[in-house]
């Protein structure tokens, strides 16, 4: 797309330690989703400016993995203090871009702040192992070591959260980074690169395109690039994971999800429905972590349908930075047509709208992108707004007749990322959370998002690589083992010629 002349600010890169205008013919188009209006050109990354920034990194790998882990931490820490003092800025900036509530960004930006809080403990986190007289006179240790130059590319959800749950880790375990935001949200990441820098990062160490396909190709190829850390769409996870492993990459790339949540007869249908609301609705349902599909068990449905009609009635919508807002708008035109096509299938395949969203107009917002809840009662595991994810403010209600029904029901789905269970029952609890075939559950938690000292990913078609993402598996999955067997004789005294693979003596 050109650029239209109309619109002045132009977002461009952040390469070795400077912003970076774009040099590029093609413009990508940000919009403040509540107004509808366009906020924004982005200049979409050259095959020779991405390359620019992978040579950034790459020139400062040497200096940076061998700066001491503890120095790392440093200014690891002095990121988190300025992240803290600048949370509601970014807040603001994802609010303007994606469209969700302010409440809900500082709840992004704190999650974030919090997997560099964990980096800043890396020089604890990195130590290897040791064992001396492994043989006589010989030691073994063990150490782990950064990979070289690492790639971020992120989806438009979550513009913080997401970028920190890469960045942290793979700079404090001694990488050098080039990031790929999101297209469509791309401001804050640019925030991201001056409070890094501002924190005392040399140049080059970390870095950012903007942009589409054409940047992730390189990103893709270049043999320089040793890793590949992806969070959107699965089927783009699904490209990413296959090419980028071809080439010899390592790669963790999250994809989509369709997260169930299974209700069972003794839950108690207030918290249920308070837990669905959230869940279903919050963000307007643009969280990967969403719950999309409820799995009544018994006869709980009714009763729950009803309270979810009468509970709807108090979501507050409005534009993002209404403090008391619930909801915001969806992020683009093209994701609000899609949701809403996704809406009109599920009236066409049969499932039964009880709460329809699509007549909604805001008041002094008429051209913003809002979509108002949508509730489906009677949904099959044969249609498609069940089997595909929408990512919109569309709960689907399915009804089980029991236990073991429910459980294949997730068990089955395409998705694995985020699951719970609802009961008063420890026994059922304790059953679904050992065979439910899904990456994070919740028991009672409705978004069982782990905190920055565990890992978070799913199974299935949620995620394509080995590592989960951040915490213990995201420093497995940004340094590789090195073990080393020594021995220092004395010297003159012969150590003898050995033929058979040596064992202990
Ligand atoms: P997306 O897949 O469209 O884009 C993600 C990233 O990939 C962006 O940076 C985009 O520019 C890039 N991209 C898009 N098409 C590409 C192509 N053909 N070749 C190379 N790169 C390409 O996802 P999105 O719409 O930004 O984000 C929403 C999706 O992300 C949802 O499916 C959601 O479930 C998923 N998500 C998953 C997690 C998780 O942890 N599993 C977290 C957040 C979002």
């Amino acid at each position: 797309m050109t650029k239209n002349p109309t619109h002045s600010r132009t977002i461009g890169h952040y390469i070795n330690g400077k912003h970076a205008a774009g040099t590029s013919a093609r413009f990508g188009e940000v919009y403040n989703p509540a107004t509808g209006e366009i906020t924004a050109h982005l200049s979409m990354a050259t095959a020779d400016e991405t390359r620019t920034a992978i040579d950034a990194a790459q020139a400062a790998f040497p200096a940076w993995s061998n700066t001491p882990a503890l120095k790392r931490a440093r200014i690891m820490f002095k990121f988190k203090a300025l992240l803290d003092e600048r949370a509601n800025d970014l807040a603001k900036a994802i609010s303007l871009e994606h469209g969700k509530t302010i409440s809900d960004a500082r709840g992004e930006v704190t999650r974030g702040i919090e997997v560099v809080e964990f980096a800043c403990g890396m020089p604890h986190l990195m130590k290897g192992d040791f064992n001396d007289q492994v043989g006589t006179g010989i030691d073994t240790y063990s150490m782990r070591q950064a990979l070289g130059v690492v790639a971020g590319i992120t989806p438009f959800n979550f513009p913080v959260m997401v970028p920190l749950w890469m960045i942290p880790m793979a700079l404090a375990t001694g990488n050098t980074f080039v990031l790929k935001p999101s297209e469509k949200t791309p401001s804050a990441s640019l925030m991201i690169a001056d409070l890094l820098a501002e924190a005392g990062l040399p140049a080059g160490v970390f870095n950012l395109v903007n942009g589409d396909k054409e940047a992730v190709d390189v990103l893709l190829s270049d043999k320089r690039i040793q890793a590949i850390s992806f969070v959107g769409s699965t089927p783009i996870a699904e490209h990413i994971y296959t090419t980028g492993t071809k080439s010899g990459k390592r790669v963790q790339a999250l994809g989509g999800a369709k997260n169930h949540l299974v209700v069972m007869p003794d839950a108690d249908i207030d918290q249920v429905a308070d837990a669905l609301i959230g869940a279903g609705y919050g963000s307007a349902g643009e969280r990967c972590m969403a719950i999309s599909v409820a799995v009544t068990v018994g006869d709980v449905a009714d009763a729950l349908v009803a309270k979810l009609k009468e509970k709807v009635k108090d979501i507050t919508i409005d534009q993002g930075l209404n403090e008391k807002a619930d909801m915001g708008p969806l992020v683009t035109p093209q994701h609000f047509a899609k949701v809403k096509d996704y809406v009109d299938l599920g009236v066409t395949e049969g499932a039964k709208l009880v709460i329809d969203g699509r007549g909604y107009s805001h008041k002094g917002h008429e051209q913003g992108f809002f979509l108002a809840p949508c509730l489906f009662d009677h949904v099959k595991k044969d249609m498609r707004i069940y089997k595909e994810e929408i990512f919109g403010p569309v709960l689907s209600v399915v009804r089980a007749e029991n236990f073991e029904e429910a459980l294949q029901l997730v068990n089955d789905h395409e998705f694995g990322n985020g699951t719970a269970i609802f009961t008063r029952d420890g026994e059922a609890a304790r059953e679904f959370t050992n065979r439910v075939q899904a990456g994070m559950v919740g028991v009672n938690v409705a978004i069982p998002v782990p905190i920055a000292f565990h890992s978070f990913g799913g199974w299935k078609r949620s995620l394509f690589g080995d590592h989960h993402i951040y915490g213990t598996e995201g420093i497995r999955f940004y340094t590789r083992l090195k073990t080393t067997t020594s021995r220092w004789p004395s010297g003159g005294k012969g150590i003898g010629t050995e033929f058979v693979m040596p064992t202990m003596k």
